[in-house]
């Protein structure tokens, strides 16, 4: 067991070096889910806004909705960062968590990442499997601490594929 912001700190770590091709898959499309604006940013999982209170390469705002019975953060960069502290979405891109009916969850593609990542058209299979396997471990971890569990099952709900 662990509290939210451990719990994440802990999930990143697994995703600190793996990406989701061996190779850079960023000189496919020029680095397209880095290339937001002023509005669009990455969700930050609970207690990972503490992180960036005085972030040189972004800042948080406050997303239209809540998660977990929170108020949900966006993070929003200026198109670059330091590597080793990305945020946990981020490091998950395009990994998304499914909660099944039968009461375990699945690492799927996000389909809303299609329109953007071109490595969706290939599908988990085109991912390198060592990342697909640390995103898992990512979201074991995450599902052990209650905070995490309700914010990613919020998640779920809010953009149900
Ligand atoms: S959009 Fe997809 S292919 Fe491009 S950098 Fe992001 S994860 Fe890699
Ligand atoms: S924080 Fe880094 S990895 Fe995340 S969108 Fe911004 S530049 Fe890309």
């Amino acid at each position: 067991m662990c509290d939210s912001l451990s719990c994440v700190l802990a999930a990143r770590e697994l995703l600190k070096e793996l990406t989701p091709l061996k190779t850079d898959c960023g000189a496919l499309c020029a680095h397209a889910c880095c290339a937001g604006d002023d509005e669009t940013g990455m969700l930050l999982f609970p207690g990972e806004d503490a992180l960036y209170k005085d972030c040189a390469f972004g800042k948080v705002i406050p997303a239209a909705f809540a998660l977990g019975g929170q108020e949900a953060r966006l993070f929003v960069c200026s198109g670059r960062c330091e590597r080793e502290h990305r945020p946990l979405a981020c490091r998950l891109f395009p990994l998304f968590l499914a909660f099944l009916k039968n009461g375990g969850t699945k690492v799927r593609i996000d389909d809303r990442a299609r329109a953007v990542c071109p490595l969706c058209d290939y599908g988990m299979a085109g991912l390198d499997q060592e990342f697909v396997q640390a995103a898992r471990k990512a979201y074991d971890l995450l599902l052990e601490d209650e905070a995490c569990r309700v914010y990613l099952k919020d998640l779920y709900k809010a953009f149900k594929l």
